[in-house]
């Protein structure tokens, strides 16, 4: 792999990594540093739609090459990843911030949707029933749509990404791909990758920029389908210009993830898991714990948990033995830092407090240390937003019914967890539970790609998820055949008014 993105961001437009013209541009900082990694353009509309037009052009003949030729690149792919995953890590927490361990698991995470690609054969394959009358089978067929686009958030630059054009393309589909500007040299990494993977020009583009440029995407005539991740306010706005404009739309977006603790669950292993997906990757991901909700008697847990959180290392995501990383941005941590305030304000009971970590030799840094509130009520602030920083709020309820109506009386739906040696407690749980993904004696339950990403209610909009068979399903055109094919050349039948085959 060259460096060639490692300065400037380019558009990656009918095959041909080239510099916008644009006059607008954005640093892209190291956030443990501020030190200027690169730039990103904002791409002009006209680039936008030279883009698109590419896409258009170039799914004339993608959608008729063989499916094995398709996976066949795919297989290409997932080697090239493997293979070059250390040095896209490196990129991806110099830009993103995150620990390297956890940059890999980010593009790993990716890698196996990848790999899910190379057999996507079996779930593309249509329906056949003969003899539904005489002479008459029905049978269907899973189109590709056309050109699609996704809008990726800066949390994860490599899986998410790689939840969205290897599915779409290897069905048949054209993709535009609009990363993250906060980071997105790791994303062109893998863009270069695909390229060298062999995928034809014109199939896969990529086009940077903020509201106008995904704007254009949700609006432009030539774009069947959208697929967003990212924060619930611009979600909503995509799903819902998108939708208006007549195209399929697919938003994952913010959450409020909780974990239910029973007496009963196996303490060491439970507040190692709270702790570790409360404070992982700083929390920023879709799926960290935000709410910890105490059953009963382990109201006493909690100064254990303290300790142990106590003990992680905030430093840059570079250095060995770092824990929390810094968050994405100064604003990003201005934020955090102002809900933390909140929480205090509004009588919450700081346990551990974060707010003036230092971090020697990256006192520039974004860093946000470990933050536990005791004492946390749904009124709260805390308790109400997406907080996306190292804030672990601590609930306490009597049963298991009460933590059931808390969570859901919450409007997001992302992931859920339930610690608790009980199979009994556990049923009950994953039933009555509104939560579109589900972990037992597991803190975050991302399904592996053979299901899909099911985050539900305030979380999502749109029914089918990223990745999985339902981005089968959400990438393809279900076409129904009903066909008649007389086998008796000498019938003549007879004219019939009636709606029914026979
Ligand atoms: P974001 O919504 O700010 O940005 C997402 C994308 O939208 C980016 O590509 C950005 O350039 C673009 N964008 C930003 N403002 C826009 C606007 N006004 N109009 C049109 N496009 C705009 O999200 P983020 O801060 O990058 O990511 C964090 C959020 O993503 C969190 O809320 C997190 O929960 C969510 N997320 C959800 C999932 C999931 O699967 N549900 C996964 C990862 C992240």
């Amino acid at each position: 792999m060259s460096n060639m993105h490692l300065k400037t961001a380019k558009l990656f437009i009918d095959g041909k990594f080239i510099d916008s013209k644009t006059t607008e541009w954005q640093d892209i900082l190291n956030p443990a540093t501020q030190e200027v990694l690169g730039r990103v353009p904002m791409a002009t509309l006209e680039e936008v739609d030279v883009a698109i037009a590419a896409a258009k052009q170039a799914f004339k003949t993608w959608h008729l090459t063989p499916i094995q030729a398709r996976m066949r690149i795919m297989l290409k792919l997932q080697d090239l990843i493997r293979t070059n995953m250390k040095e896209i890590a490196g990129v991806l927490t110099a830009e993103q911030g995150k620990t390297l361990a956890d940059a890999e698991g980010d593009i790993q995470r990716g890698l196996e949707v990848v790999e899910h690609a190379c057999s996507v054969g079996t779930l593309q394959m249509g329906e056949y029933i003969e003899g539904v009358a005489r002479g008459v089978d029905t049978y269907t067929l899973q189109q590709p749509l056309g050109v699609c686009a996704g809008i990726t958030p800066f949390n994860f630059p490599a899986m998410i990404p790689l939840w969205m054009f290897p599915m779409a393309i290897v069905c048949g589909n054209t993709f535009v791909l609009k990363p993250s500007e906060q980071d997105p040299l790791s994303t062109m990494m893998l863009v270069e990758l695909a390229a060298e993977a062999g995928v034809p020009a014109g199939v896969l583009n990529v086009v940077h920029g903020g509201k106008e440029v995904v704007d254009r995407l949700c609006t432009h005539q030539d774009i069947k389908a959208i697929s967003f991740v990212g924060s619930t306010a611009v979600g909503t706005h995509v799903y819902n210009l998108a939708g208006q404009h007549g195209k399929r739309v697919q938003s994952m977006m913010g959450a409020k993830n909780h974990v239910v603790v029973m007496p009963d669950a196996h303490q060491e292993q439970t507040l190692n898991a709270l702790v570790g997906a409360a404070f992982g990757a700083a929390g920023q991901r879709c799926m960290a714990l935000s709410v910890a909700v105490m059953v009963g008697e382990t109201k006493n847990w909690v100064n254990q948990l303290v300790e142990k959180a106590k003990t992680l290392k905030v430093n840059a995501g570079h250095e060995p033995q770092t824990d929390i990383g810094p968050v994405i941005s100064p604003r990003a941590k201005a934020r955090v830092i102002d809900l933390i305030n909140s929480g205090v304000q509004e009588g919450a009971e700081l346990l551990l407090d974060g707010r003036d970590v230092k971090v020697n030799g990256y006192e520039n840094g974004n860093f946000v240390g470990a933050t536990i509130f005791n004492q946390v009520s749904t009124s709260m602030r805390i308790y109400k937003e997406e907080i996306f920083g190292p804030v672990l709020a601590i609930i306490h309820v009597d049963t298991l019914e009460d933590a059931i109506a808390l969570i859901n009386a919450n409007p997001f739906g992302n992931g859920v967890g339930l610690f608790t040696q009980s199979g009994a407690v556990a049923r009950t749980f994953q039933n009555a539970i509104d939560i579109g993904q589900v972990g037992i004696n597991i803190p975050i339950p991302v399904p592996v790609p053979f299901f899909s990403f099911t985050g539900s209610r305030g979380s999502k909009l749109g029914d089918l998820g990223p990745y999985g068979k339902q981005a089968v399903q959400f990438y393809t055109q279900t076409k129904t055949i009903t066909s008649r094919w007389f086998e008796d050349t000498q019938e003549k039948g007879e004219v019939n008014t009636t709606i029914s085959l026979r």
